[in-house]
Parts: C-alpha cells; sequence; structure tokens
C-alpha cells in the first residue's frame, strides 16, 4: 500500500505495554492505574442501562453531564460556561484533541507545542496538514522560555497547545506564566488548546490554573480534560471540551462527523457520580501518598529522580546506573530487571535524550513495592 503516513510508528504507551505483558514485567509505562474505580459508579452505570438510556444521546452530550461540567468548572475557576452552547462531552482527552486540531488547523498552519510533548499532538496536527513547531520546556525544571515562545510566533502560528499539569514532566503552569502567554497572544487571532487532563492531580498544596479561569485567555482556549484519569476509568474513553460558543461552534462541526456522540450510560454514570465534589477533590492528596510513597522507595536506588509537582508521573536520570539511550534503557529494564517504564526521547520530535525514563505511580501500594524491590535486587 501507497501508507499516507509511512514514517508514523506505533505510540510508545503500546510498544512499552506489550513489552511489558511479554515479559511478565511489572507495567509502570503506560498511564493508567491498576486498582479499581468504586462500585457506586458502575451501579449507576449498570442502573441507567437497564432503565432504557441506551440510544442515541444529543451530538453534544447528555445535558445531565453538560450541567454537571459547567457547575464543577464554575465552581473551581469562576467561569460559567452555557451548558447548551459551550461544554461538550468527547470520546477521551485524544478526540477531543484531534478533533480541536481538525476544526482550526488549516494545511500550512504552524502550531506550538512544548517538548517533551505528549505523544498524540503532533500526529494530530500533521496529519490535518499542520506545522509543529516546537519550543522546550527545560530540564530539569521544565518551565516554559516565554521569550523563545514568542520568537516561535509568525503570522501562520494558527494554534498553542498548552498542557499542566504536564505529561511527562509533572510541571505546572503559573498564574505567571498564564499572564505571559495572554501578552503574547494578545492581538492575534491564536486559538490556545489547554490540555488539562491533570487538573486534579497536583501536589504539595499547589492549586490547579486553568486557563478558563483567565477572563482574556478564556475567550480563545478550548480546554480539555478527562474522567479516565479523575475517576481511574482511563478504558471508559469519556472526557469533555469547554470553551466560548464561538469556538465550540467550530469544534462541534467536526465532532458531529467524527463520533457524533459517546456512550450514554457512561454519561449518566459520571453526571450523577460527580454530584459528590469530594470524588475530585480528594484526588491530590489521594495520589500525593502514592508519590510520596513512591520516591521514598526509589531513595534507596541509584535513579535520581526530578521534582514532581502534579500528574501521576514520576521522572528519573539514570545516569548512574547505565549509559545506554534511553530506549534501549527502558527495553533493557522492562526485559532484565522487569520493571517497564516510558523513554522521555519518546517526546521529543529528534529524539533528544537526557537519560531520563518515565514511571507511572498510579498504582497499588503491592506494585510499587514489587517493582522497587525489582530495581534494588538489580542495583
Ligand atoms: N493528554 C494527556 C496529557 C494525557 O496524559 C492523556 C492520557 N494519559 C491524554 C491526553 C488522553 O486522555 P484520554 O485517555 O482521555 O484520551
Ligand atoms: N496518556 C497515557 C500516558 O501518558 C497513555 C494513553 C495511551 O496509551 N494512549 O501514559
Amino acid at each position: 500500500i501507497d501508507s499516507r503516513f509511512p514514517d508514523m510508528g506505533t505510540t510508545i504507551f503500546t510498544v512499552m505495554s506489550r513489552l511489558a505483558a511479554e515479559c511478565g514485567a511489572v507495567n509502570l509505562s503506560q498511564g493508567f492505574p491498576d486498582f479499581q474505580a468504586e462500585p457506586a459508579l458502575f451501579d449507576a452505570m449498570h442502573r441507567h442501562m437497564l432503565a432504557g438510556r441506551n440510544q442515541y444521546p444529543p451530538m453534544a452530550g447528555l445535558p445531565e453531564l453538560r450541567q454537571a461540567i459547567a457547575d464543577k468548572v464554575a465552581a473551581l475557576y469562576g467561569t460559567r460556561f452555557d451548558v447548551e452552547s459551550e461544554v461538550t462531552v468527547t470520546a477521551g482527552a485524544t478526540q477531543a484533541i484531534f478533533t480541536a486540531v481538525a476544526a482550526f488547523v488549516r494545511p500550512g498552519d504552524e502550531v506550538i507545542v512544548f517538548e517533551p510533548v505528549y505523544d498524540s499532538y503532533v500526529p494530530a496536527i500533521e496529519t490535518v496538514g499542520g506545522k509543529a513547531v516546537h519550543a522546550q520546556l527545560q530540564f530539569p525544571d521544565y518551565a516554559p522560555d516565554w521569550a523563545q515562545v514568542a520568537s516561535l510566533i509568525t503570522p501562520k502560528t494558527r494554534m498553542i497547545i498548552v498542557n499542566s499539569p504536564h505529561n511527562p514532566t509533572g510541571s505546572l503552569l503559573t498564574a505567571a506564566d498564564v499572564d505571559r502567554l495572554a501578552e503574547l497572544v494578545r492581538g492575534t487571532d491564536i486559538v490556545i488548546l489547554s490540555d488539562e487532563v491533570y487538573e486534579h492531580i497536583l501536589f504539595d498544596g499547589e492549586r490547579h490554573v486553568s486557563l478558563c479561569g483567565h477572563p482574556e485567555l478564556a475567550a480563545r482556549t478550548i480546554v480539555v480534560s478527562s474522567f479516565g484519569k479523575t475517576y481511574h476509568i482511563t478504558g471508559w474513553k469519556i472526557g469533555y471540551v469547554v470553551g466560548p460558543a464561538a469556538l465550540m461552534a467550530e469544534f462541534r462541526k467536526v465532532h458531529q462527523f467524527n463520533v457524533f456522540t459517546v456512550h450514554a450510560p457512561s454519561q449518566l454514570a459520571i453526571a450523577e457520580y460527580m454530584q459528590d465534589a469530594s470524588r475530585h477533590l480528594g484526588l491530590a492528596a489521594f495520589y500525593q501518598e502514592k508519590r510520596d510513597f513512591f520516591r521514598q522507595l526509589m531513595a534507596a536506588t541509584p535513579f535520581e529522580l526530578l521534582p514532581c509537582r502534579g500528574t501521576y508521573f514520576q521522572l528519573a536520570r539514570y545516569d548512574r546506573i547505565s549509559d545506554l539511550p534511553d530506549r534501549a534503557f527502558a527495553e533493557w529494564l522492562t526485559r532484565e530487571v522487569g520493571v517497564a517504564v516510558i523513554p522521555v526521547s519518546a517526546f521529543y520530535a529528534d529524539g533528544r535524550d537526557d537519560n531520563v525514563v518515565r514511571f507511572c505511580f498510579a498504582k497499588r501500594e503491592e506494585t510499587l513495592r514489587a517493582a522497587v524491590e525489582r530495581l534494588g535486587k538489580a542495583f
């Protein structure tokens, strides 16, 4: 076949999870919890199915869920989105990101992304004929360099994609960062896509700075979130976007012919589950305990841990252990030590390699302990 994407490989998350399964390794690579969500969520889904809520929901999502999303966003970030025209339920954040890119980026347009960059952004941009322009988050604190971003903006810049809390580095955008971004795009028609799927997972008392809480930026931003991260159900593939009506109308033009709408019983179950705000508000403390537990165990190994201010990922340098490139190191660690991780060079277009790997700590304590025991025996 004359492939349209001859250079596109398989996502690193599939590659590493498959290798972990093949080798019987403890899988700390792909980001997903290895523990169950609460039965109340499953009971609700079952009840709605039995009650016959099994046909097509409206294109933008069921009103019950859109209302719950609008209420949550207003309570947390102070912006009230219109349930009819400014909230759309999506099949996870990945679909939301792809749809947003397809809705706004024309062939030849430039989209600024920050490296290390989450692996779906650049393929989405390139699939619609756009050009990804890479700004750098600087090792080791991975903060944006706004002077560099300013130098990358051209008349062709159509979109900037930001992600906070940031996968894979766990860094956060501050209020000052968001003000700088607002200054840079003032007077342009640049659309911002803000990937906030880890909005509830921040540590040490840090507060999430949502772009939709910044009135000037909110007028040009689509914010993406995912229930997979928040309610421990990555396999349900359900998320949402909020944004001003004019942008949302464009988003929905693509959404309607992409997925049209999303699994009805999950929407109803989540709408119900969201009514108890402690479920998302308690997530930070829940994951901070796991982060601290994992970091404490890892302190006895030769890995050098980088700061982790949010997300459920921990970066670590391994130069005291090996001088292999990170992909080879991750493969070796999976095969020979029995712990699977993600090589961070996978998040760089040019394969830049700082000898850093990513561990996912969204796991039961016994899983984390088993992984670090294997590391302890090997090093
Ligand atoms: N963006 C980021 C930064 C992510 O880490 C992930 C998944 N872990 C996604 C988007 C995709 O989310 P979903 O599974 O809801 O498609
Ligand atoms: N976002 C998850 C991660 O960073 C993986 C999602 C996927 O496998 N596509 O590990």
